[in-house]
């Protein structure tokens, strides 16, 4: 019976709440604890619960921190209800379709109601960097870009205004607390900003915050808000510490008595707060939904051996602030976790590429180890030594896949013709064309805003000199998108054919962005509509990459490198931590104040955590760097992280890499001088 395998408060959050008639009546519910204590584990198996007590899986709505969490959630919940009520209920959990990331659920439910609320249903979605890049047409056609000398970058001035949205707080406020040296331009970056609304809005698109902000706007009309509310018996919320205000007040509106609502967190965990995140939410919901609210707690860990937990619990010990009390486990071991000393990163990529192998050949999978790293580009030398091993990978976070100029070129050919009024969309694709340059783009684009139907004026045009064959089949592939006869996923075919031309034209490697162009049509073929794979791409891209040796299948086995960010929730037996060093955890970019760098610790937290059986952080004595120092040389000497001080050195067991050869013995091995290609011969004779 599933409820048995569950400890005492796990059982009490999964059953919370009385069964009326069929009826699942609950209050509102917190779940609050460290990581590896089973709280995804909990909200998957109360799913599951709700559903076997008779709960419509159509009326839940759970929403949790990334795609893939959502996906794995689902696959949980189906997993328990199989087990209890047999096949019949894994279909009945395949219909748990509101689930997903906020920002997803926002796009369906804006798209349901976009009437009443004067929304085009047809808008299309910007990602961060469509959105700089439409903060960045406008800072031009103000002006500011060339009247104010040392204006904010495009990304400054989007993160100032994404800042201010997310955390509902005043733009003054904002640029005094988090933006000080920006604030002499709040004049100019409020024009720029009411500029960007109505761009956003004549354009018919919506960026990221958008989803959140329009949501919340949505259910600030009462009835909108009861309406949606009722569509959902139950609202479920994984990692709830990493919500903002916009989502904690889109929740109180949706269900205003708490009823129904769970919500599970960790606030030692929280590391979104560069997007507003605030851990407050956690903190303030016994008393927003005083005095009904139900606080459970859990202590036990089930992921971690006790050296591993007993380290992770030590480094988060120092922190300034917390509520979450320490874990234990059952889990013994005589093994503590590793801090393994090497000379610099290329040494380190070998480590982690010998390491693996090793443990591979002791029957772990690639698969059930992972490699993370703070920030994106630390992977680089491991990235490289892996490709010259052979030895297959995927990265999480940092995308390399969908942030290249071909993919991005084909998505702003279904998006353009999806919304014609989408002009970042629009202003890349005309610019694709031979002949055509900004200006040419941006003419055209004017008269297509001034008219009804866009695409038929766009028909309606002469072809700009110099451009001819090419404008018309550009013109012609857009009608023929519009008009939808081609169906999904055929669609994307019409516009990869008309793109590839264009591919051979302005890539030396067209073979390989071609092969990336297939792919795409890969995943476009697991959605439903362009609208919905659009949407699902935009919000959450699947995890990819675009190297030569092509995205390993998903049946064959592969080693994980991810930032920490994107590592969240998730584990593996064995577990690497690349540059565990002063400037990279604490990043050198976040050691302005004493909350960035508490944020920063709870980053290490979360990555030694994510480990079951094995955990090596390991610490290269120099780094390189974009920089010079004095002597001209790129490298930096580098210190163990001071998350890890020498008091703490008693959790770990220092070793330092390559073991015990010698310098000597080493210089020896390189003198050794054999003839394999005789060996190779003598082998037949
Ligand atoms: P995080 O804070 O990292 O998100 P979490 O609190 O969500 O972690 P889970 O991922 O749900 O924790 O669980 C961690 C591990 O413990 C999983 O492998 C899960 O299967 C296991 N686990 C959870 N509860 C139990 C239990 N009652 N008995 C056995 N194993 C459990
Ligand atoms: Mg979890």
């Amino acid at each position: 019976m599933y409820l048995e395998k569950l400890n005492p408060q796990q059982r009490m959050a999964v059953e919370h709440g009385t069964l009326i008639d069929g009826s699942h009546i609950a209050g509102p519910l917190l779940v609050i604890a460290g990581a590896g204590s089973g709280k995804t584990n909990t909200l998957a198996h109360r799913v599951a619960h709700l559903i076997v007590k008779g709960a419509d899986p159509r009326r839940i709505l759970l929403m949790t921190f990334s795609r893939r969490a959502a996906a794995e959630m689902a696959r949980r919940v189906e997993r328990i209800c199989r087990d209890v009520l047999g096949s019949n209920a894994g279909v009945m959990a395949d219909a748990l379709s509101w689930s997903g990331t906020f920002h997803g659920i926002g796009a369906r439910l804006l798209r349901d109601y976009a009437e009443q609320i004067g929304l085009d249903p047809g808008f299309t979605i910007h990602d961060r960097e469509d959105s700089a890049d439409l903060m960045n047409l406008i800072r031009h056609d103000l002006g500011f870009s060339k009247t104010e000398s040392r204006f904010p970058t495009k990304g400054t001035c989007l993160a100032i205004y994404s800042r201010a949205v997310n955390s509902e707080t005043a733009l003054d406020l904002v640029l005094r607390d988090v933006f000080p040296w920006c604030a002499t331009w709040e004049k100019q970056l409020r024009e720029l900003f009411a500029c960007y609304v109505e761009a956003k809005q004549s354009q018919n698109v919506l960026d990221y915050d958008d989803l959140l902000l329009y949501w919340a706007q949505m259910v600030g009309e009462a009835m909108i808000a009861e309406d949606i509310g009722s569509r959902f018996d139950h609202v479920l919320v994984d990692e709830y510490q990493d919500t903002n205000r916009l989502q904690a007040s889109i929740l109180l509106a949706l269900k205003p008595q708490g009823q129904g609502l769970t919500v599970v967190g960790d606030d030692a965990q929280s590391i979104y707060s560069f997007r507003a995140a605030t851990v407050r939410n956690i903190l303030d919901f016994p008393a927003a939904f005083s005095p009904a609210a139900n606080i459970v707690t859990l202590d036990r860990n089930y992921r971690s051996t006790q050296p591993i937990l007993a380290a992770a619990n030590a480094v988060i010990d120092l922190a300034s602030e917390r509520f979450t009390k320490n874990l234990w486990t059952e889990r013994q071991s005589a093994d503590r976790p590793r801090l393994v000393t090497v000379r610099d990163e290329a040494e380190q990529a070998r480590y982690v590429a010998d390491m693996v192998l090793d443990n591979r050949e002791e029957g772990l999978t690639l698969k059930q180890q992972a490699v993370l790293f703070r920030a994106s580009h630390h992977s680089g030398p491991l990235e490289v030594e892996l490709t010259r091993r052979n030895i297959p990978f995927v990265k999480f976070g940092g995308l390399k896949f969908l942030d290249s100029a071909h993919v991005k070129d084909m998505l702003a050919a279904l998006r353009f013709a999806q919304n014609p009024r989408d002009r970042v969309a629009g202003f890349r694709l005309m610019q694709i064309l031979p002949g055509v340059g900004p200006s040419t783009a941006q003419k055209t684009l004017d008269l297509m805003a001034e008219d009804a139907s866009p695409i038929s004026a766009l028909a309606a045009m002469p072809a700009p000199p110099r451009s001819g064959e090419d404008w018309t089949m550009f013109v012609s592939m857009l009608q023929e998108l519009k008009t939808g006869k081609a169906g999904w996923p055929a669609e994307i075919g019409l516009a990869r054919q008309w793109y590839a031309p264009h591919l051979e034209r302005l890539h030396e490697d067209a073979a390989t962005r071609q092969a990336d162009l297939l792919q795409l049509e890969q995943i476009a073929s697991g959605y439903a509509s362009r609208e919905r794979f659009l949407t699902e791409l935009t919000l959450d891209p699947p995890d990819a990459t675009s190297d030569q040796a092509g995205v390993p299948l998903l049946d064959e086995d592969y080693l994980i490198l991810s930032t920490i960010h994107s590592a969240k929730g998730q584990e593996w037996t064995r577990v690497f931590m690349l540059n565990v060093v002063d400037g990279c955890i604490p990043s050198d970019l976040a050691v302005g104040t004493t909350a960035e760098i508490e944020e920063e610790r709870r980053l290490l937290y979360v990555a030694m955590t994510r480990a079951r059986d094995g955990l090596d952080l390991v610490v290269p004595q120099r780094f390189f760097t974009y920089g010079q120092n004095s002597q001209g040389d790129r490298h930096v000497y580098a210190s163990r992280s001071r998350f890890i001080p020498a008091t703490l050195l008693q959790f770990f067991e220092a070793c330092s890499w390559p073991q015990g050869k010698s310098e000597a013995a080493q210089a020896q091995a390189r003198q050794v001088r054999i003839d394999v290609g005789a060996r190779m011969r003598g082998m037949w004779r």
